[in-house]
């Protein structure tokens, strides 16, 4: 099928009844069989001369899901109003808002919410990535997504409604609002443990950690108390923790949480007698190392719900309130004891909490703390690079990458995870 012919077919598709239309014309095409699911064709499979640009439009706002299993009934009428919300209000702005909740569900019910929630945060326009757990490991549900603000209600109510799945939601909402959505697609996926363990428990095993929680602001009065004499650990990956973390905090240098985990044992080995003070991004990974510490019978540690997100959000409001209701926190020149950027999962990379930059660009040594993936896909790593360096490197890391991406250069390098998220000499680069 050439390129004109695409043409005809896609605009025979945009006419009013297009699926119909669409099917009759892939079912006698090579593509027949990949005529399921619809949007993903649309934006991988067809070629991208053929493109149908004002069915697109029509689209723009659906999240690409890679498990779009149905293709939508399409009423042009009633559906169109549905989707093209978005298109035709530019002042849109989305809100990131994240939420979890460790909690017992039984397999088969896992795939009904996948298919319920996948369904519906279609239909509100949410993007973000949700993943779900059955109760024979670390399960229920992590979510982290962009939201646009008109629907942050109706996203609420929905998983408000799930009460009896996901029990008291707590959302955490980041601090900025965002005239882009922080993810390009929405990914509703099961896993088998919420969170990257060793040895995995149940979900019915995991204890009820709110006796060791405390909130932004006792997390702030307590740690200010103590100062440096505090035994404060990042439970997160080192390169979060070099984007920012709190005065004093012990950087775990790991590449994952399960490697976390054993670090931090060996560190409460060494102060047995300190109260353990750790916090994480949003709090899953905090609340899941609590039911590891209980069982290796260790009590004294305290984290901070809602994690560094929550914080943020602490500081931000005595900032913009100026004053407080609470007699012990209405100091207005509070200073924030979390310094630069809480690394986040998507593709801001970070949210600033403090001007502070901590971090150096990896390839001129200036500072800097914007992190990239290397344009190579097969190198991939996540380094801090400045704009200049991104110019001059064409957004790679490295000569090698470099001379890859113009293809005078084979690629060799077997996949390593480590990799990918360890620039050789990064340790020198961060302070
Ligand atoms: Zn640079
Ligand atoms: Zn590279």
């Amino acid at each position: 099928m050439n390129a004109r012919t695409w043409s005809k077919v896609t605009t025979t598709i945009t006419t009013s009844h297009f699926r119909q239309q669409f099917l009759r014309v892939v079912s006698k095409s090579k593509f027949t069989s990949i005529a399921k699911p619809l949007i993903p064709i649309l934006h991988y499979e067809l070629p991208s001369c053929a493109r149908p640009k004002p069915l697109l439009r029509y689209y723009s706002n659906v999240p690409i899901t890679t498990t779009n299993r149905n293709i939508p009934k399409f009423s042009p009428t009633s559906q169109q109003q549905k989707y093209v919300v978005h298109d035709n209000d530019a002042t849109q702005l989305y809100k990131p808002i994240a939420f979890y909740s460790l909690i017992p569900i039984s397999q088969e019910r896992v795939v009904i919410l996948r298919d319920m929630i996948e369904s519906r945060l279609s239909e509100l326009g949410v993007v973000g990535r949700i993943y779900l757990a059955p109760e024979e490991g670390i399960g229920g549900i992590n979510s982290q997504m962009a939201v646009p603000l008109s629907q942050m209600t109706l996203l609420k109510k929905f998983f408000n409604d799930l009460h009896d799945d996901f029990g008291a939601i707590s959302f955490t909402e980041g601090i900025e609002e965002l005239k882009e959505p922080c993810f390009r697609k929405l990914r509703v996926m099961i896993k088998k443990n919420l969170v990257g363990v060793r040895k995995s428990i149940s979900a019915s095993d995991l204890i009820d950690p709110s006796n060791h929680h405390l909130d932004p602001a006792s997390w702030h009065k307590q740690l200010n108390e103590k100062a440096d004499k505090a035994f404060l650990v990042d439970m997160r990956n080192h390169y979060e923790y070099d984007m920012g973390h709190f005065e004093h905090a012990a950087k775990l240098d790991v590449d994952t949480f399960r490697e976390g985990l054993d670090e931090l044992q060996s560190m409460i080995k060494d102060q047995p007698d300190k109260t353990l003070y750790m916090y994480c991004t949003g709090g899953i990974r905090c609340d899941v190392t609590a039911s590891y510490l209980r069982k290796k019978g260790i009590n004294d540690f305290k984290m901070l719900k809602g994690g560094i997100t929550a914080y943020g959000n602490y500081i931000k409001s005595l900032c913009n309130n100026g004053n407080d209701d609470d007699d012990e926190n209405n100091d207005t020149t509070i200073r924030s004891l979390f310094r630069g950027k809480n690394f986040s999962f998507d593709d801001r990379r970070g949210e600033r909490i403090t001007d502070d930059v901590l971090t150096q660009c990896y390839q001129c040594g200036k500072s800097c703390d914007v992190l990239h993936n290397c344009a190579n896909t097969r190198c991939h790593l996540l380094f801090v690079q400045c704009e200049s360096c991104r110019q001059a490197m064409n957004k790679t890391c490295s000569d090698t990458c470099h001379d890859v991406l113009l293809g005078k250069e084979a690629w060799d390098v077997d996949y390593d995870y480590h990799r990918q998220i360890r620039p050789m000499d990064a340790s020198s680069l961060s302070s």
